[in-house]
């Protein structure tokens, strides 16, 4: 955290001091990209709404005003409760450009959780989709401290429920006019504040600077990365409200690419249906999204005809899964590795020039991996002593980082955070000597069976390669002489009902066989957290009680 100091005898740099600010990317978009578009679907009645950058600057300064109207201070957080969509678009500028701090709330979260978040940030002013108005009224009364509650709507659709203090955003812009300056100060105040699911205890909150998150911005455009251009046109459905959409709102007002945001309608058909009205050639999201998207493509018969590129991430992309947007529809989706700890961009996976000559199987491979750092993250892996273990593809350890974009030390949390310097980041895996991380698990998910681990995304890729298999997921179970033994839970594929026996005979060969699942269940859905992400833990706590075959007593 702490600014290098000059050597002695250095000179000073002669360049101008120009502060990294969030400001200035809304900025350069209305410049030099005025007339590129921003198309959102409306929260109001799923119509889409278009409008260029330039309009969305113009508004962005008028909604800074009223944030001063508000009586926002610099520095002081102001939350969004709200879907990806133009409104929060301005809100990401208005907010982090004067000064104040952009608090984006996951709506999927439990209401006590959302309000605890409200409270331990001490955002003074909320703003909120419609479709949230029923959460708010039961949230406004356990957070006493917010002086605003702002309907993200016009005042023709101004919630009816009983919401104190409630405002409504086209009021607020409608009073004020875009005579405004973006202010300048030190690119290391804090632009963004984003809370962590806390699957175990309460979320923690990591605050990006605007410094961070403009070299985050750069490093997610490189061509190894993103590889976003003016040429593009970029559908996040990755939520706004989970670490900054992956700081696609950012990234593409920096390199001038039409944005899509597709509001509440997350769906297959929803999505397919924006890709081809709207020219989408790019877009990311987490597996159970791709998945979504895939299931409606093979149901219709459709081919995405603009969409080219992909990024899933989030959690571990099936490698299957990714075979199959390449080969039957000509999309390449590339696997990637983040958390919000690292504003998200950890690892990006994208072949170098030596990886031309690969065999199928050998791609394959690399490919399942979830990537290699792009300049600006450092990773390391250390075992139970924190000694740090070979980059040789074979060592696994804990994954430790750092870098420009990496969190120092979580919000309103005394305790430090970092391990000499590096953030330990709880997930599990090896990296190998080109510098590809392979996750095997989070720390936490890791079976533990007779004193060895058993990595479960392993498990889980090789269900999802059998032909009836939609979905897996693979947990640790009880068991009287192993502590813990793999079960696999599987969604099939519509109409398929394949046999447990079937399912355990297509690991033979693949693993070592006492990696082999003890049991397979069968189920129509698997649970998943507010990230969209399968949840484990709630498989854990369904399963908890399955008694697996052969192990008597347990
Ligand atoms: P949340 O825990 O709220 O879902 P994050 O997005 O910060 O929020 O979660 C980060 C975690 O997600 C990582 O620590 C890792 O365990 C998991 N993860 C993210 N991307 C991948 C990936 N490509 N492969 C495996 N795990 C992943």
């Amino acid at each position: 955290m702490s600014l290098t100091a000059g050597l002695p005898g250095q000179l000073p740099g002669q360049m101008m001091d120009q502060p990294l600010l969030v400001s200035a990317l809304l900025a350069h978009a209305e410049r030099y990209h005025a007339d590129t578009e921003i198309v959102s679907r409306t929260i109001e009645d799923g119509s889409l709404h278009r409008y260029t950058y330039a309009d969305a600057a113009r508004r962005a300064r008028r909604l800074a005003k009223a944030l001063a109207r508000l009586g926002v201070r610099p520095g002081e957080r102001v939350a969004t409760l709200a879907w990806n969509g133009y409104r929060h678009f301005e809100l990401y500028y208005a907010i982090s450009g004067s000064g104040a701090v952009l608090h984006t709330v996951n709506p999927r979260l439990f209401p006590e959780q959302i309000a605890w978040i409200i409270n331990d940030a001490e955002d003074g002013v909320v703003f909120f989709d419609l479709t949230f108005a029923p959460l708010i009224e039961k949230l406004a009364p356990q957070c006493p401290a917010v002086r605003h509650w702002v309907a993200m709507s016009d005042r023709a659709h101004r919630p009816s429920a009983a919401i104190p203090r409630l405002g409504c955003y086209e009021d607020l812009l409608a009073a004020e006019d875009d005579d405004y300056a973006w202010p300048q100060f030190d690119e290391r105040a804090a632009s963004a504040l984003c809370y962590t699911s806390g699957t175990t205890g309460n979320p923690k909150g990591v605050l990006y600077s605007h410094r961070s998150v403009l070299l985050h911005c750069y490093a997610s455009c490189l061509p190894d990365v993103f590889g976003f251009s003016a040429r593009d046109c970029i559908l996040p459905v990755v939520p706004m409200f989970h670490v900054n959409a992956w700081t696609i709102p950012y990234s593409a007002p920096m390199v001038g690419a039409k944005l899509v945001l597709p509001g509440a309608a997350l769906d297959g058909p929803s999505l397919c249906e924006l890709f081809e009205a709207e020219g989408v050639t790019f877009t990311g999201g987490v597996p159970t999204v791709w998945q979504g998207i895939l299931q409606h493509l093979q149901k219709t018969g459709g081919k995405p005809t603009t969409l080219k590129r992909g990024v899933m991430g989030g959690s571990a992309a099936p490698p299957a899964l990714m075979e199959t947007f390449a080969r039957d529809y000509g999309v390449q989706i590339d696997h990637a590795w983040g958390m919000t700890e690292l504003s998200p961009l950890g690892v990006y996976n994208r072949e170098k020039r030596k990886h031309g000559g690969l065999d199928d199987e050998a791609r394959r491979a690399l490919a399942a991996k979830q990537g290699r750092p792009p300049f600006g993250v450092e990773m390391k892996i250390v075992d139970a002593q924190g000694r740090t273990l070979p980059n040789d593809g074979e060592a696994v350890g804990e994954l430790l980082v750092r870098g420009h974009w990496v969190v120092g030390q979580y919000f309103n949390v005394g305790a430090p955070t970092l391990r000499d310097g590096w953030f330990p980041t709880g997930d599990v895996g090896s990296i190998d000597a080109d510098g590809y991380l392979w996750i095997t698990d989070r720390a936490k998910d890791v079976i533990k069976s007779g004193g060895e681990w058993i990595g479960s995304i392993e498990l889980e890729n090789l269900a999802c390669a059998h032909p009836a298999v939609a979905q897996a997921a693979v947990i640790g179970v009880a068991h009287p002489k192993w502590d813990e033994r793999p079960l696999l839970v599987i969604v099939p594929k519509t109409g398929q009902r394949p046999s447990r026996e079937e399912l355990l005979a297509w690991y033979e060969g693949k693993i070592a066989k006492w990696w082999t699942p003890d049991d397979v269940v069968f189920v129509e859905q698997l649970p998943l957290t507010a990230t969209g992400k399968i949840s484990k833990l709630q498989l854990r706590e369904q399963f908890r009680d399955h008694r697996l075959p052969g192990a008597a007593g347990g």
